[in-house]
């Protein structure tokens, strides 16, 4: 049986970005860049002051005598004429500095006195301004393909004047449910009836990673209506159905998928929980199968499944990120398939430690609850102390502190 590395690598050599497409940077949060950014002009765009203060042009003897203030320039404001040497505007932070001036001094370090100033420190030539193109130069890079845009980029690429930019689209995933014996939140689920509370537990993570959830509802568990489920779900930039893969006489998601022109990549991976997950091929479009069992459902869609979306959406760094951190408790060591346990981060002495889930039974839904993270346990290791240091995989950071 394949182990988790050798399978999350063939996911991740079978997957491919989405085609990229022009986007308003409005629409841009959370998506990568397709293409390089050159900057059309120069940031800031003017010399301009850095400070609420007078601008002036500066010289070795400009503290010795006071000098007359003749105008007032406001941000937005441009003053065309020069100001004489010996003389000084009233400017404010991020007007842009009128032409022969090349010093501001702050409102602060002056002494008012009728219709003029007198400088209370000392200045140098260039002190508080902000200078045509220092922060960016017209055909600079700005950020190049494969960066992440979060607020930080967004804002500077407005600043720059880019109205759009050319990014990874968001991926479309359908999700089919699986399963004679689920009913639709809001039945009653009577008779050994379950809610289908995957098909919520995926779409709300898939919100979470910027992904578009497509709900194909509930098949049940006959080869014909699978078949017929999975076909709305080929449209799709990615297919994900939940239950129905494992070795039980209701298990029919395999046979379906192959008649709709399935590759299998791998069924069956060396994990705890997950281990029936079943990944591959319809044309182009990546399929996977998870477990129908809540927790074994989610460990295998953090495991494989976004790892795989980070890829449709180009992120470079796709596997899920690892982190050290400290044990609050003692963790009984690996069996015959490597674990992965849900638990807890909290910033303990200005580090991070885990706790881990009470619940970890595939079938329960609890073991997620409160989850930041899974801990691997690799197969025939030894127990865990409390106080060791062990790796585990970020799902998504702690709230802050109280
Ligand atoms: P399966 O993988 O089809 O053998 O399903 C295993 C178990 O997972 C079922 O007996 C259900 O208890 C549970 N299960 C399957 N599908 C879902 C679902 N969509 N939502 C919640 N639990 C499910
Ligand atoms: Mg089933």
């Amino acid at each position: 049986m394949l182990t988790y590395d050798e399978a999350l690598q063939i996911v991740l050599e079978t997957v491919t970005p989405r085609p990229p497409v022009l986007v308003p940077l409005a629409s841009a949060s959370g998506r990568v860049l397709a293409a390089a950014v050159i900057s059309s002009r120069n940031l800031p765009t003017r010399d301009n002051s850095a400070m609420d203060g007078y601008a002036f042009a500066w010289n070795e003897q400009i503290a010795e005598h006071p000098l007359p203030v003749i105008d007032f320039v406001a941000a937005g404001h441009a003053r065309q004429l020069a100001v004489p040497v010996g003389n000084a505007v009233k400017i404010m932070t991020g007007a842009p500095l009128p032409p022969d001036c090349d010093t501001v001094v702050p409102i602060e370090d002056i002494e008012e006195l009728d219709g003029s100033i007198r400088l209370k420190t000392t200045t140098q030539q260039g002190d508080n301004v902000r200078y045509c193109g220092e922060e960016l130069r017209c055909g600079e890079l700005i950020l190049d393909a494969g960066t992440s845009l979060f607020a930080g980029e967004i804002g500077l690429l407005a600043a720059a004047g880019i109205e759009s930019v050319q990014v990874y689209p968001a991926p479309r995933v359908a999700i089919l449910s699986t399963g004679d014996e689920l009913v639709e939140l809001g039945t009653p689920p009577v008779d050994g009836k379950i809610i289908n509370s995957n098909a919520y537990l995926l779409a709300s993570r898939l919100h979470e990673a910027g992904c578009e959830p497509i709900l194909l509802g509930i098949a049940r568990d006959t080869p014909e209506e699978l078949e017929s489920a999975l076909k709305k779900g080929l449209k799709a930039d990615l297919l994900l159905t939940t239950g129905g893969v494992s070795v039980g006489d209701c298990d029919h998601v395999q046979e379906s998928l192959i008649k709709l022109g399935f590759t299998r990549k791998f069924w069956k991976v060396a994990i705890k929980p997950g281990k029936p997950v079943l990944f591959g091929t319809i044309n182009d479009q990546p399929v996977f199968g998870l477990p129908g069992n809540p927790a074994a459902t989610a460990a295998t869609f953090e495991l494989f499944v976004l790892p795989a979306l980070r890829r449709l959406a180009g992120f470079p760094s796709t596997r899920p990120p690892r982190l050290r951190v400290t044990l609050t408790e003692a963790i009984k060591g690996g069996g015959k398939r490597q674990r992965f346990l849900w638990g807890r981060l909290e910033i303990c002495n200005g580090s991070f430690c885990f706790t881990s889930a009470h619940y970890q039974g595939s079938g329960q839904n609890r073991s997620l609850q409160g989850a930041q993270a899974l801990l691997p346990i690799a197969e025939h290791s030894p127990d865990l102390a409390a106080g060791s240091e062990v790796e585990i995989l970020l799902l998504r950071m702690p709230p802050g502190q109280p």
